[in-house]
């Protein structure tokens, strides 16, 4: 089912739902069951899978010379998703990105998961890659989500990128993008962000799931300027417990994100790193519980991997 259709049906009720990386090559798919099998209970009506584009390694071959080699640390997104939609029943929304694809290759992984019988993805630029210092497009593929997000209208429209014959179906994903509340780091200025947020919406974007934040007020601006801006599709948070001291440093600088200095004091003053992941944890049950007042249709919740601050969280707030 469309996630816009979960949050038509919930009435107003705010919905629970989280997001999944792959587990690294060489690890069992049971990492991601571990995950979910404690979540269940709060009725998910939805599960992201991240999408991870390959990096490059570099390996020192006899006499020294290194050889560059294309390697992608966490493969299985599509396969992940069917095989949660099997076994769990709910939705799985892969996320799809520009980089690391021809248009020709975004195209087949779309009928892929047209075929699947997925009905939500969530389009993005994507990352750039951990060895390189700016995001660039594959030769032949997308260069912003706009892009990529024009293409999978395009084919809920029945237009394929080279004529098909006989056109006897067509998707119908449900289309969602990132949006970002403290800005997304290249852009110059929350305006001209906007005015790409805009361009995805008007594109046919359903609706918006936002990069983490800390502080609910920035969510409320966001909402705010996204009416400013005619912007009216859900806008869904995007949540993170905060769980050991290192993050107060890690998440800024990956996310681009501020920490509030009320959470930043409260994880400097604890002696142990359990103490900081009951701050972090409590930290997310009040922005929740305030969050839902707020109106928010879904609270989405990185889980990283790691189920059990997600799950205390849930068990608090759903
Ligand atoms: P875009 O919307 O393309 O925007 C990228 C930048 O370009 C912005 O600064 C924007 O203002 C600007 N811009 C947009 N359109 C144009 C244009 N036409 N001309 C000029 N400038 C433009 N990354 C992954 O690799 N895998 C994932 O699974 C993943 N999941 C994510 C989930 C969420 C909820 C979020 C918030 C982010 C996720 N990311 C993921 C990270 C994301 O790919 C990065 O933040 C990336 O840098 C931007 O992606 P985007 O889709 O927002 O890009």
């Amino acid at each position: 089912m469309k996630i816009t259709e979960h949050i038509k049906n919930a009435q107003g009720k705010a919905l629970f739902s989280f997001e999944l990386l792959p587990p690294v090559k060489g690890q069992s798919i049971k990492h991601i069951y571990d995950t979910i099998d404690p979540l269940m209970e709060f009725n998910p009506p939805f599960i992201d899978v991240t999408y991870h584009r390959e990096d490059y390694i570099y390996k020192e071959q006899p006499g020294g010379l290194l050889q560059k080699i294309a390697y992608r640390k966490r493969p299985g997104t599509v396969a992940i998703c069917a095989a949660i939609m099997n076994r769990y029943k709910v939705d799985a929304v892969p996320h799809l990105i520009c980089g690391g694809f021809t248009k020709e290759e975004t195209e087949n992984a779309l009928i892929d998961l047209q075929f699947l019988g997925i009905d939500n993805v969530l389009v993005l630029r994507g990352d750039a890659r951990q060895t390189e210092n700016a995001f660039y497009p594959t030769p032949g593929g997308h260069a912003y989500a706009s892009d990529l997000l024009e293409h999978v209208v395009d084919m809920n429209q029945g237009k394929y990128l080279h004529d098909a014959i006989d056109v006897t179906d067509q998707s119908t994903f449900c289309i969602g993008v990132a949006g970002y509340p403290e800005k997304h780091f290249e852009a110059p200025n929350l305006e001209t962000d906007f005015k790409y947020l805009k361009k995805k919406v008007d594109l046919g974007a359903n609706f918006i799931v936002t990069q983490m934040f800390f502080d609910n007020q920035k969510y409320l601006e966001f909402v705010k300027k996204c009416k400013e801006y005619d912007i009216h599709v859900p806008i869904i948070p995007g949540l993170k417990p905060i769980t050991h001291s290192r993050q107060l440093i890690s998440l800024p600088k990956t996310f681009h994100i501020d920490i509030p200095v009320d959470l930043s004091d409260a994880v400097r003053a604890c002696k142990s790193e359990l103490d900081v992941k009951e701050v972090g944890i409590e930290w997310l049950i009040s922005q929740s519980k305030e969050l839902i007042e707020m109106g928010a249709p879904v609270l989405h919740y990185y889980t990283m991997g790691n189920a059990e601050p997600t799950k205390r969280i849930a068990e608090a707030v759903f």
